[in-house]
């Protein structure tokens, strides 16, 4: 009997089995469409098998098999087999994760025309290009061993913004090229990969560059995936999804701003893409660059201990010095809608010498809350456990976690009193506070609401580019990866809630932002100047910020971390459960515990409590954290306990999920 397991995108941790009398070896890793249920599905054949153990009697048989793609290689199926076991997640749902939507729903893209005179020697990387800057000695060093690296091996390249270390992924993807492999990288956001897929194309004009992204139309996306898979592709650039990309010839992996929490998926596959590259590299026996200006304490822990290999660029590559970072005290000041005289003093000096100025604060909208002093009414969402932000640009009042959203009442909905009161301040406030206070000024603001999509975002960042704005206000959204060459001030404010959240990354967070921020000034030949308002003015966070040093940061926080034993001194994993009330999501986070304590030698579990934002869309939500000082016990762990939950009486309406490695508390 020929049988064929398949993989199904189906909450049920295990594979399928179909009768396919036409089926041959060669069709492990095709796509397969199946009858399932009352309807029908396409999966990938995972194995072949002459008897099945399947419960439930006959098995059915397949409908098709689709042998118009390439195989998916035996590589991309271990990396996905990895990626169910280590994320304890059904392989049917990683596999179609994996897949772009329409090769996922057994579609195939109509492909362009392949030309047909294949080069016949590798890509001449640097033949036909411009003159290229002449490496600077640190530069020199970090690619000389990229290129020295036979077999697996971790790079950490430490560097600054515009230390040059784009560079240094350029010439080792030239080095990959001239050999005929392909080059993966990965960057952390949608919006900056046509700026890099501009650079590469310059660098490489005859090279065949992919793109990778969630943003993209389906047949583009698909038609890349095939690109890759038939080796066509020589450099794929993608964000986090890029890291499923199948490419036979793979040498070479980058993670660029690898310390970017977005390389953390957090619904569906929990995975972190920089964690899976790097067990890719690993698994092809090939050199992966983990570049950032302000790494991961994981990765600087690894390159600490040894792990990793620590290549730093000490130096900026085009600005002189680094911009200077000085603190504002504002603990005796009288601030004026938030800003200090410092700041409005900076921004005053910029606008009469023309030249640009950026005010940074992480929130978004005119005011966190909308309230009623007399009564005692506030904007609260009614399906989250959060207020509803007061968005004056629009006149409606928005739920930043569920998106729901009403117009700004005209009076108090409890006593009518028409003088309601906006609390605290966002981006809007601060541009509508700045267009006040300075009239003559073209003030932008940048953020998720007036950059919503790529179009309006790129359409902002050419205005900036143009010199058609003076002061920008925007939250993190303009620290990445943007050269702005008239921008030399930048202040931030509202920075100080993040250095007490409950949260014990958000330190290593603020950290990271406000050196990506800063980074952002005195680019070109015009000096950089960064103030920080706080209250905390001797803060060792600050403190360090000042000194540009993030080596005595990161070692100050893996310190603390050690004491406190938090990762990367421990390995976590995280149950949620959401339900209709609280008592339900903890009642099934309690038995979930008691299943886990006979299996849980050498772990840690805590336990269950309301997650922050308690609720989220009318449902209640708790945690439970699990914990070990060794990863393997911790694996070993979770796949014996995730069959008991899956197994576990739970009232009706009640979801869970596990969060390996969770990067929020
Ligand atoms: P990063 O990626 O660290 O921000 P880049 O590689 O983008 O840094 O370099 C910053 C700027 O400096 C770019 O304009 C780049 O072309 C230029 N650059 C990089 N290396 C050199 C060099 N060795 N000599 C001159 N210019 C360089
Ligand atoms: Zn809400
Ligand atoms: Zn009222």
């Amino acid at each position: 009997m020929n049988i064929v397991r398949v993989a199904l995108d189906v909450p049920v941790p295990r594979l399928f089995d179909y009768l396919a009398p036409d089926s041959a070896e060669s069709d492990i890793g095709r796509r397969v469409t199946v009858p399932f249920g009352t309807g029908s599905r396409t999966g990938i054949i995972i194995e072949l098998a002459t008897a099945s153990e399947q419960p439930g009697g006959k098995l059915k048989t397949v409908t098709a098999i689709l042998r118009d793609m390439s195989v998916l290689p035996p590589q991309w199926l271990a990396l996905c087999e990895f990626c169910a076991r280590y994320y304890q997640t059904p392989l049917g749902a990683v596999t179609s994760f994996a897949l772009p939507p329409m090769l996922r729903r057994g579609k195939l893209p109509r492909m362009k025309k392949v030309a047909v005179a294949v080069p016949s020697a590798p890509t001449p990387g640097t033949v036909g290009t411009p003159a290229l800057p002449r490496l600077m000695a640190a530069q020199q060093i970090a690619v000389d061993a990229i290129a020295g690296v036979a077999g697996f091996h971790a790079l950490l390249l430490h560097g600054v913004t515009g230390s040059g270390k784009t560079e240094v992924y350029l010439r080792a993807i030239d080095a990959v090229l001239t050999r005929g492999g392909q080059a993966l990288m990965l960057v952390p956001e949608i919006a900056l990969t046509p700026q890099l897929e501009g650079r590469v194309a310059a660098r490489f004009p005859a090279a065949h560059i992919v793109c990778a992204n969630s943003g993209m139309a389906d047949a583009a996306r698909a038609r890349g995936f095939i690109e890759a898979l038939d080796g066509r592709a020589e450099i794929v650039l993608g964000t986090r999804l890029a890291v499923f990309m199948p490419m036979p010839r793979l040498q070479l992996i980058i993670v660029d701003e690898e310390h970017d929490a977005s390389f953390k998926q957090q619904e569906g596959l929990r995975y972190s893409a920089r964690d899976v590259a790097v067990w890719r590299a690993r698994q092809l026996n090939i050199p992966i660059v983990l570049g950032s200006a302000t790494p991961s304490l994981e990765s600087f822990h690894h390159a600490s201990s040894g792990r990793y290999q620590m290549l730093e660029l000490p130096q900026r590559a085009v600005a002189e010095a680094m911009p200077v970072v000085r603190i504002i005290d504002t603990r005796r000041e009288k601030l004026q809608e938030g800003l200090s005289a410092a700041l409005l003093k900076g921004l005053q000096q910029r606008l009469d010498r023309g030249e640009q100025s950026l005010v940074f604060l992480n929130r978004r909208g005119y005011a966190p809350v909308l309230a009623c002093p007399p009564c005692g009414w506030i904007s609260r969402c009614q399906r989250c456990a959060a207020n509803l932000v007061l968005h004056l640009a629009d006149q409606r009042l928005r739920c930043h976690h569920c998106g729901f959203e009403a117009r700004v009442p005209r009076a108090c909905p409890d006593c009518g009193n028409v003088d309601l009161l906006p609390f605290g301040r966002g981006t809007q406030r601060l541009e509508s506070m700045l267009v006040e206070r300075f009239p003559d000024a073209r003030v932008l603001r940048i953020d998720r609401d007036s950059a919503s999509t790529p179009k309006k975002w790129q359409a902002l960042l050419a205005l900036i580019h143009a010199g058609a704005a003076d002061i920008l206000v925007g939250t993190q959204m303009l620290a990445k990866g943007h050269d702005f060459p008239l921008l030399t001030l930048v202040g931030a404010v509202g920075a100080d809630a993040a250095l007490f959240a409950a949260d014990f990354r958000a330190p290593e967070r603020l950290f990271a932002q406000l050196m990506q921020v800063g980074g952002r000034s005195g680019r070109a030949d015009l000096p950089g100047e960064v103030l920080i308002q706080t209250e905390y003015p001797d803060h060792p966070l600050y403190q360090a910020l000042v000194e540009h040093d993030y080596v005595r940061f990161a070692r100050a926080q893996l310190d603390e971390r050690r004491i406190a034993g938090f990762p990367p001194f421990s390995f976590q994993a995280m149950l949620r459960a959401e339900a209709r009330t609280m008592e339900q999501s903890l009642a099934f986070l309690a038995a979930a515990r008691s299943t886990a304590e006979a299996l849980a030698a050498g772990i840690t579990l805590y336990d269950p409590v309301p997650m922050r934002l308690q609720r989220l869309m009318t449902l209640e939500r708790g945690q439970l954290l699990v914990e070990s000082l060794s990863r393997p016990a911790l694996q070993a762990f979770l796949a014996k306990w995730m069959e008991q939950l899956y197994v576990l009486k739970m009232p009706g309406g009640l979801r869970w999920h596990l969060d390996v490695d969770p990067l929020e508390f």
